[in-house]
């Protein structure tokens, strides 16, 4: 089922994990690599298409519910960045949902708007982990060290701990088991 609101998402009662990152992140790749479908998410590389909350049944037991790219928001007359409204609506309301999941490029810096998308879901206490993706394009002893200089800068800023995190590759399909064991984990409690 596909939405722009969040009011019209499914009624189903059933726990829900949501997937959200900037364009571009890998996150259609990765959704296809959980749920091994070639285009369950339709990849993206366009900027701008439709922006669609896209719920996806899985085993009859959860949802996987795939959120457009991420940006600010433009307010008129205001120099305060805000996320884009469905966003934040969609993870302030939606009672359903059990953890949400940010993706970051691993080979990239922190970017600016991940963390301060990370500190807003703090500060409204939704429960989220991060998934670090494209595993592949870095050598281990690189991985490691660009998830320590992530750390450092999440516990430089606001956070006392590093939340719980993955290493994903979409095209290696590392990270696959991880993922959907700590899903079906939390499910069965
Ligand atoms: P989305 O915009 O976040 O949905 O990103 P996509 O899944 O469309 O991927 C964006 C680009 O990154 C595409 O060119 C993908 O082929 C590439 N990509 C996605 N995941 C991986 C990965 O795990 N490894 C590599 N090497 N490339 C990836």
């Amino acid at each position: 089922m596909s939405n722009s609101d969040v009011a019209k998402c499914p009624k189903n009662p059933i726990p829900e994990y949501a997937f959200i990152g900037r364009s571009n992140v890998g996150k259609s790749s990765l959704i296809n690599m959980l749920t091994q479908r070639k285009s369950l998410a339709k990849t993206s590389g366009r900027p701008g298409k439709t922006q669609l909350i896209n719920h996806f049944k899985i085993n009859d037991e959860w949802f996987l519910v795939d959120l457009p790219g991420y940006g600010y928001a433009r307010v008129s007359k205001s120099t305060k960045k805000v996320f884009q409204k469905f966003i934040t609506e969609y993870f302030r309301k939606r009672k359903q949902l059990v953890c949400g999941f940010v993706l970051v490029d691993i080979r990239h810096e922190p970017q600016k708007i991940d963390l301060e998308f990370m500190q807003w879901l703090g500060e409204n206490q939704i429960p989220f982990c991060i998934i670090f993706t494209k595993a592949d394009k870095l050598r281990p002893s690189q991985i490691e060290k660009h998830i320590e200089n992530y750390k450092a800068k999440l516990l430089e800023d606001v956070w006392e701990e590093m939340p719980q995190y993955f290493v994903t590759s979409a095209s290696k399909a590392i990270g696959r088991d991880e993922v959907l064991e700590f899903i079906e984990q939390i499910n069965q409690d």
